[in-house]
């Protein structure tokens, strides 16, 4: 997927331009929904309020997320529309660096856009993608919402939701998975169920994620203490209140 945008790098809006420019054009591949250039909008403007940076909450998140993910048994990053076409290849590397499968896991569920979001994975170097044997479901959702694989997510003790939507981020919570969400909001449903809520972008978190899996790799790191030292109330009171503050330039 081209990142050519018609804007310098020193543009102050570039990262912003080139990510809104990555979901358009993956709408045009099939890839992302038209609700996701919505839920991109949304994201945008906390992140405008965040400063468009990774505040530090966000980054103990991150490091509590990739603590989980490598002391799981069966840990599972789930892949939406979004997520597929703005981090496609830090998906890939975040996959490799802790183990976890990627599953393609929809709202908007069809066999053609999950075939062509699994393609554009293993075009980023996915040995494996999980998703379209979707012999599994998640109890209390509706049946084209609930379909996931059975020897993935439904199998799973962690599970990665970058933005996910609020229903089924509970109604996998209440399957008794460990939930690590990606979500921009710190006052969405999603952000309130999850064991670590990231407010971050996902084009800042995956691969600051990958980078804190691969210093937790080396042996002798106790990822119990990295995992029992995390709040999540902390960290989602931490980014409402940077973005309560966020004030105007003069
Ligand atoms: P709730 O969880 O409160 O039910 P929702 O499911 O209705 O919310 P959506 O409208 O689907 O939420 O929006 C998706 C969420 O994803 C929003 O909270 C938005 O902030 C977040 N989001 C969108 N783009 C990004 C991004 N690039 N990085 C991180 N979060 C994002």
């Amino acid at each position: 997927m081209s990142d050519d945008v018609d804007v310098p790098e020193s543009h102050p809006r570039y990262a912003s331009l080139v990510t809104r420019h990555r979901i358009e054009a993956g709408v045009e591949k099939g890839i992302t929904s038209r609700q996701g250039l919505i839920a991109q909008g949304r994201g945008e403007a906390y992140d405008y309020l965040l400063g468009e940076t990774t505040i530090d909450s966000a980054d103990a998140a991150e490091r509590a997320a990739a603590a989980h993910l490598l002391g799981a048994d069966d840990p599972v990053v789930s892949v939406n529309g979004n997520a597929a076409a703005l981090v496609p290849g830090e998906l890939v590397d975040l996959a490799a660096a802790t183990g976890a499968a990627l599953e393609v896991n929809l709202f908007n569920r069809t066999e053609a856009r999950i075939e062509r979001i699994a393609a554009h994975l293993r075009d980023h170097g996915a040995a494996a993608v999980k998703g379209l044997t979707a012999d599994g479901r998640i109890p209390g959702l509706d049946h084209e919402r609930a379909k996931v694989d059975a020897d993935g997510i439904g199998d799973a003790d962690v599970v990665l939701v970058p933005l996910e939507d609020g229903d089924r981020a509970e109604a996998l919570g209440e399957m008794g998975k460990t939930e690590l969400v990606v979500d921009l909001n710190p006052m969405s449903r999603s952000a309130e169920v999850a064991a670590v809520p990231i407010v971050d972008n996902v084009v800042r978190a995956l691969p600051n994620i990958t980078a804190h899996a691969r210093e937790l790799r080396e042996p002798d790191t106790d990822l119990d203490t990295v995992v029992a030292e995390f709040d999540p109330d902390d960290a989602r009171a931490a980014a409402e209140q940077q973005i309560r503050r966020a004030e105007l330039d003069d």
